[in-house]
């Protein structure tokens, strides 16, 4: 390690930066966050650069760069764009010992900026020693989508019992509990956005030595996306890396899967067209039993858990149970497919609406509002509709849709399998067994699909 990341505290300290363009607004504002006192010294200063200044009780030079603009400074940072002053300023601040930066001139710094992930008072820099500057911007941005965006909150939480649980906790069973309420439910709460729920367990654990029978187990109904693995929300991957155990279905990837903890029990209720292998009540059975073990469980569905996914049903037993859970969005079958095919699903040439309706046959048979659906000018996306596209086509046209109107079938949208069949509401069926499309498979209906052969873009 050649640069030893070091964290410093700026505050109300004068910091001087000399320069007023864009690069030196920047580290005004990075300094601004650690709360110094900003002292500039440029010919021409930007306005933003005016205000940092001014907010931080600072001073403005608007003057050339001369070495007594040093004398109150703890630290310095040259950023002009010439880069004989930049090399004036850093011989002049060394020769005080002042710690210096110069932007893009290693040579002449004797500190660097780390890349940093910032969680309000948590701060992580990463630094390559400038070896590699865009790989250490890489890792922040894995960071980044790994570590909750209220995590901030989280520590504000702890600042603010700190001397409540110093008081009321010796060592060692003081760690134990701050262990227990960063890795616990205090913390889970917090990241789902329930900052009160997490202070009042808080508080609860305080009250209670055994903070063990405070863990209890939660539900995480999480939407996996389409296919594509690059599509899950960083939520989405943050509770995949924290479950116990995972309950998925069918539709989820071998990809996404294996984005879930290493050692999480993982069980398969899949579904597959006419073996109902488990029944929709046993799933919602088991995701309460697991909860009341304790355990943190991940029901992962393909795409998203409130459309066509039964999400609904499967929370409804959790919140009878008074078993806290959340509901993480996923990238729906639509939209990934619809995407991935380049075809917008609405378009102002062609749709001013869209719809999403389950073409599952029910014994054999599609009740649907075909009328409605026959309007012109708008998007129909069938979810479950491979087996019933026969019906479908020709319901539509029976019902006034032209037999002419655009119609596709996506076919493991998203994926690296992903095929895309088009044709029109005449021709679609027998297209799908000429080319023997499978499970899964989306169908799209209307003006939209005539896009296709224009903005197709991906090619697994
Ligand atoms: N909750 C899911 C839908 C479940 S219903 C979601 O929001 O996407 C199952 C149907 O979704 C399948 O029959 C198929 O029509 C569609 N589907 C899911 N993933 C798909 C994919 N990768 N490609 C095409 N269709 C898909």
């Amino acid at each position: 390690m050649r640069y030893l990341p070091l964290a410093f505290d700026l505050r109300g300290r004068p910091c001087v930066i000399v320069g007023g363009g864009a690069i030196a607004t920047r580290k005004a504002r990075l300094l601004r966050k650690a709360e110094a006192r900003l002292i500039v010294v440029a010919p021409e200063v930007g306005e933003e650069l005016k205000g940092l200044v001014r907010e931080s009780g600072g001073q403005l030079f608007q003057a050339n760069y001369r070495a007594q603009f040093l004398d109150s400074a703890e630290l310095v940072i040259a950023a002009t764009s010439d880069s004989s002053v930049n090399a004036e300023v850093s011989r002049d601040a060394q020769a005080r010992r002042l710690p210096v930066n110069a932007v893009d001139a290693p040579s002449l710094c004797t500190f660097t900026f780390p890349s940093i992930v910032e969680r309000g008072s948590i701060a992580i820099g990463i630094s390559s020693g400038g070896a590699a500057p865009v790989l250490a911007r890489g890792i922040r941005a894995q960071m980044e989508a790994l570590l909750s965006p209220r995590l901030g909150e989280l520590a504000e939480l702890a600042a603010r019992f700190r001397d409540t649980v110093k008081q009321a906790l010796p060592e060692p069973a003081r760690k134990g509990f701050w262990e227990w309420v960063f890795s616990g439910p205090v913390a889970a709460e917090v990241e789902a956005g329930r900052a009160k729920e997490g202070e009042r367990l808080l508080h609860a654990a305080l009250a209670e030595p055994d903070t063990r029978s405070l863990n209890r187990g939660e539900v995480y109904l999480v939407g996996g996306g389409p296919g594509d693995p690059d599509l899950l929300t960083f939520r989405a991957l943050r509770l995949m890396q924290r479950a116990d155990v995972v309950l998925y279905d069918r539709l989820v990837s071998d990809q996404v899967l294996e984005l879930v903890r290493r050692d999480a029990e993982r069980i398969y209720v899949g579904k597959k067209k006419q073996f109902h292998s488990v029944p929709q009540d046993d799933i919602n059975q088991r995701l309460v039993d697991l909860a009341l073990e304790g355990k943190k469980v991940l029901r992962l569905k393909g795409g998203d858990p409130f459309i066509f996914g039964r999400g609904g049903e499967e929370i409804d037993k959790l919140a009878d149970a008074g078993i806290p859970f959340q509901v993480v969005p996923g990238i729906t079958a639509a939209s990934g497919c619809a995407s991935y095919a380049g075809i917008p699903l609405t378009h102002r040439d062609h749709a001013q609406s869209v719809r999403f309706i389950t073409g599952h046959l029910k014994e054999g048979e599609l009740h649907l509002p075909w009328r409605e659906l026959a309007s012109p000018a708008q998007t129909l996306v069938f979810y479950m509709g491979l087996t019933g596209l026969e019906t479908i086509c020709h319901q539509l046209a029976a019902h006034g849709l032209p037999a002419s109107t655009p119609a596709a079938l996506v076919e493991k949208g998203t994926t690296r399998e992903q095929r895309v069949v088009v044709g029109d509401l005449d021709s679609l069926p027998r297209l799908a067994v000429e080319k023997a499309v499978e499970a899964p498979a989306l169908t799209i209906v209307g003006g939209v699909v005539g896009l296709h052969k224009k903005l197709s873009w991906f090619e697994p």
